[in-house]
């Protein structure tokens, strides 16, 4: 292994996911619904294959997929892009991700990060010869409706900020806290970006599955921003098709067009058939997005009252498909990890440590807690919390 990847051995979704085939263990860790999606996406799909969608797409995407994107930005942000300059479809936020910091990043080049992060990005900027500087995020009191709002310090955001810090990478709502970004931190985000003349790259898989009482803000819609940011996100959350990898990146013409210099070389095109099929997803009324947002509220409320009952206190969400425990009162010793590797065998459950997204430098940070995924049927999520409580 190439020495800028050392240290990013096997992801722990992958590694996690293995562990409940192996014990029969009720997977809530790797965030996956296990639930169709639309009848109206999978419906288009089915109809493309076997057709010439079957074959290479043009680079920058079908163009059909590249207009129900720029639709999409327009209806829900009020951000306008150009279907045939600023949209890029990707496979997956992950390459679109990627694909910009490799674009964007000169070596040595700092990237400045809400932490804990999805564990793509610190391999990404690797990849790309970056430097993460990561800003801890820490968790408030619960509110009422018991949501945990994350936030992150003023003074430590501008300290992270120097002369080398070339690009902000946001993710809100935020996996793995389940945060959602407020207008205010938004606004002091901006205020330094702009201030440092930054790249912003941001990451909205989770934009669609926000709870009563927050509220998504996409980062490009506060003054200065659009001209210096790049809006990633995908279908996969919002579909329930995790496995497809559709995603797309929206952006200055400018920023786009260096986005797609690298995703030409990595894959150049994706899922032909799928493309139509995520563009009659973006395409659905407005009550098909808030109608998924409200089933996953129920099913965040379900998974949060068995954690509760289990003797765990819990960091709920404000949006996306993850709660949070501090497991100290059920693992003494606050080892979150041990905790996670002994799961399947006390509660035949799995969920993920916290920790692995955390820089090793802040671990101490995220040792005690731990995510599972609540995306799931009810009467998984029913047996699941039978299980937990069983433990406790
Ligand atoms: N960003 C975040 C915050 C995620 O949680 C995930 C994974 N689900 C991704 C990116 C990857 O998205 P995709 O599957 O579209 O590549
Ligand atoms: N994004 C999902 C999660 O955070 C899974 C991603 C993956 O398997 N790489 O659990």
């Amino acid at each position: 292994l190439a020495g800028r990847l050392r240290g990013f051995g096997t992801t722990v979704f992958a590694e996690m996911s293995a562990l409940a085939v192996a014990t029969g263990a009720i997977n809530l860790g790797q965030g996956f619904p296990d639930e169709p999606g639309p009848p109206e996406v999978l419906d288009a799909a089915r109809a493309a294959i076997g057709t010439e969608l079957d074959q290479y797409p043009p680079l920058p995407g079908r163009p059909g997929l590249r207009q129900a994107v720029a639709e999409h930005q327009q209806r829900f942000a009020g951000l306008t892009y150009d279907p045939g300059t600023e949209v890029l479809v990707t496979a997956g936020a992950t390459e679109a991700l990627t694909a910009a910091l490799l674009a964007l990043v000169e070596p040595g080049d700092e990237v400045v990060v809400l932490e804990p992060i999805y564990d793509s990005y610190a391999a990404a900027v690797a990849m790309a010869g970056g430097v993460l500087r990561p800003v801890p995020l820490r968790p408030g009191s619960p509110q009422p409706g018991g949501a945990t709002h994350w936030t992150f310090d003023e003074a430590e955001l501008r300290a992270a900020v120097g002369p080398r810090t070339r690009l902000l990478l946001l993710n809100t709502p935020h996996n793995p806290t389940g945060t959602v970004l407020t207008r205010t931190e938004l606004a002091l985000l901006a205020d330094v970006a702009t201030a440092a003349d930054l790249l912003v790259l941001t990451d909205e898989v989770y934009e669609h599955l926000v709870f009563a009482g927050a509220e998504h803000v996409s980062p490009a819609t506060l003054p200065g921003m659009r001209e210096r940011t790049l809006v990633v996100s995908s279908g996969g959350k919002t579909f329930r098709t995790t496995g497809w990898k559709v995603g797309w990146v929206c952006g200055p013409a400018e920023l786009v067009a260096a986005v797609r210099t690298a995703k030409q070389y990595l894959t150049f095109v994706n899922a032909g058939p799928l493309q139509p099929a995520i563009a009659a997803g973006l395409r659905l009324p407005d009550t098909y997005f808030t109608g998924a947002a409200a089933d996953l509220q129920r099913k965040r409320d379900l998974l949060v009252g068995g954690l509760v009952a289990a003797g765990l206190p819990v960091l709920g969400p404000e949006a996306t498909y993850f709660a949070t425990v501090d497991v100290r009162p059920l693992q003494p010793d606050g080892d979150g990890v041990a905790f996670c590797r002994s799961l399947p065998e006390r509660a035949g459950v799995v969920a993920v440590p916290s920790v692995v997204f955390y820089d090793p430098a802040h671990a101490h940070l995220g040792r005690h807690l731990v995510r599972f995924a609540f995306c799931k049927r009810d009467e998984v999520l029913g047996a699941a919390v039978e299980r937990l409580r069983g433990m406790a």
